[in-house]
């Protein structure tokens, strides 16, 4: 399977953390993303014009119970993953710029 990008978390009245995952499947071009939750297997189609992000809520809401608290987190080593990109692009943009005016 993918790779989760980003963990959208909620809590329960009880104070019990509910998590659905983005996951990532580079196997596609282009990528296609997938909401896995981490307590049901609910995976639905995303054949929908729905946003991602509201089905996860809308799951973790009507499922779960967990409205409170919700986080959008991107996921740690993804996250990482683009700090360096960023700087490397910047770095082309400008060797790039540098090339068309000479
Ligand atoms: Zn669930």
């Amino acid at each position: 399977m993918g790779a989760a990008i980003r963990h959208l978390t909620a809590t329960n009245p009880g104070g019990q953390v509910f998590t659905v995952n983005i996951e990532r499947d580079f196997r596609y071009d282009p990528y296609r993303d997938f909401l896995v939750c981490a307590h049901c297997g609910w995976s639905p189609s995303l054949l929908t014009t729905q946003r991602i992000d509201a089905m996860a809520w809308e799951h973790l809401a009507g499922s779960h119970d967990a409205t409170a608290g919700r986080t959008d987190q991107e996921n740690e080593s993804f996250r990482k993953a683009r700090w360096v990109m960023l700087p490397l692009c910047a770095v082309l943009v400008i060797a790039l710029l540098v090339v068309l005016q000479s």
